[in-house]
């Protein structure tokens, strides 16, 4: 198992107030992100991603609406 499978990951937060729904998150990260009836991202499933993916997901939001905060145990 990688290193990003057993633990360094962040739990994925989205600022609907900043989406404007461009779907970058959904095609990248289809198990965390999701546009729901308002056209706006909503986190889905367990809302988590290995830290490097969370940190590609949250630059290449083009709302500047993705971040991501460390799991508490
Ligand atoms: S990439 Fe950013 S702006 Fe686009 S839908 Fe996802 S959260 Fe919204």
């Amino acid at each position: 198992m990688s290193n990003d499978e057993t633990g360094d990951r962040v739990r994925m937060i989205v600022d609907r107030d900043t989406c404007i729904g461009a779907g970058q998150c959904e095609m990248h990260d289809e198990d965390v992100f999701e546009l729901d009836d308002d056209v706006l991202a909503t986190v889905i499933g367990d809302g988590t991603l290995p830290r490097d993916r969370a940190a590609a997901a949250a630059d290449r939001c083009p709302g500047r609406a993705i971040s991501f905060v460390e799991i508490e145990a």
